[in-house]
């Protein structure tokens, strides 16, 4: 069958000759119809690290069952799918508590240390699958891991009515959290992004104002002066953290979407202390993230499909992570139609 193989930094390739994955018992074998690009891909593609040499990469997908193993109990074939790529011990302290996304042992998330499913076939544990409901059409379907993010992310933060709320980053995530913002009914939201040409999607999104992140003391003198009681930082390097730290109300909330592992060169950190805020980091989803964020979707409470700007074939995966890396697009999520 034919993937995409992640084979180091720099080098991503489309191979027709892969093996076709086997189905355990408690597996289902999946005809993939759609799949992502996520950040963290690319991230990979640019620096070592986070994802596995040889493995096949994609874990924002929707696709169709099309095989079931003896012990499945809950899917048949035909059924149209997206899965929570997050695979969790199932058996710790937090696994028991219905809070996958803290599992003792670091998931193992599908698409960086085992295959993933930017290919045309790709095999899972019932577990992580879920059943797209026959009014969420297969690109929405692709969007759901993203967007579990961003809900979560919001749900978790505490935010109220009203509050006014800063964005540091409109990437999927940052434009996804601004939709769930609105939902969760924040105040006004601001938006900080260096790209001027994403901050027209942030204002259809649901910005009140966008800015490039230097005019962060703008956003401060719109919240009567002394900032945004939240924070949420979908960029997660030390000079989005450090401009959050200037920007939050005294006794205000950040929320780290996300972060560069490596960062060193905080400058503020004292100000979390001084100025009494909460910090707190995010990280993926649970389950009911999952049941929630397709309930939203099923009800048409958010309208995903403008994020999605770009759609390709598989073999033009590559020379689509050389532009990104090159920052030579506009697009917000690009993703693989496979047929
Ligand atoms: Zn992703
Ligand atoms: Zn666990």
């Amino acid at each position: 069958m034919k993937g995409v193989s992640y084979e180091g930094v720099g080098k991503i390739v489309v191979k027709d000759d892969l093996p076709m994955p086997s189905v355990k018992p408690e597996e289902a074998l999946i005809k993939v119809k759609y799949c992502g690009i996520c950040g963290s891909d690319v991230e990979s593609f640019k620096k070592a690290g986070m994802y596995g040499s040889g493995i096949i990469i994609g874990h924002e997908i929707s696709g169709e069952i099309i095989e079931i193993g003896d012990n499945v109990k809950k899917l048949k074939i035909g059924d149209l799918i997206t899965i929570n790529p997050n695979v969790p011990c199932y058996n710790c302290y937090w696994c028991n508590q219905n809070q996958e996304n803290k599992c003792k042992f670091a998931p193992r998330a599908i698409g960086t240390l085992s295959d993933g499913a930017m290919a045309e076939f790709f095999s899972v544990n019932e577990e992580r699958i879920h059943i797209l409901p026959d009014s969420i059409s297969l690109e929405e379907g692709a969007m759901i891991e993203p967007l579990a993010v961003g809900i979560y992310a919001v749900q978790e933060s505490g935010i109220k009515i009203g509050e006014n709320v800063a964005v540091f980053g409109t990437g999927t995530i940052g434009l996804i959290t601004i939709l769930a913002l609105k939902l969760a009914g924040a105040g006004n939201i601001y938006a900080l992004e260096p790209v001027e040409s994403k901050h027209k999607i942030a204002l259809e999104m649901g910005a009140a104002k966008t800015f490039t992140p230097q005019n962060w003391k703008k956003v401060q003198k719109l919240c009567d002066k002394i900032g945004p009681t939240y924070i949420f930082d979908c960029v997660g390097i030390s000079e989005t953290i450090t401009s959050a730290i200037n920007l939050v109300r005294k006794g205000g909330h950040i929320t780290l979407i996300g972060m560069d592992p490596e960062i060193t060169d905080l400058k503020n950190f004292y100000g979390i202390a001084v100025k009494n805020v909460t910090l707190r980091g995010i990280y993926a989803y649970n389950q009911d993230t999952f049941k929630t964020v397709i309930n939203l979707l099923e009800q048409k409470r958010v309208n995903i499909k403008p994020l999605i700007t770009k759609i390709i074939k598989l073999d033009e995966v590559p020379s689509a992570f050389e532009d990104i890396a090159k920052g030579l697009h506009d697009d917000i999520k690009i993703m693989v139609k496979i047929e």
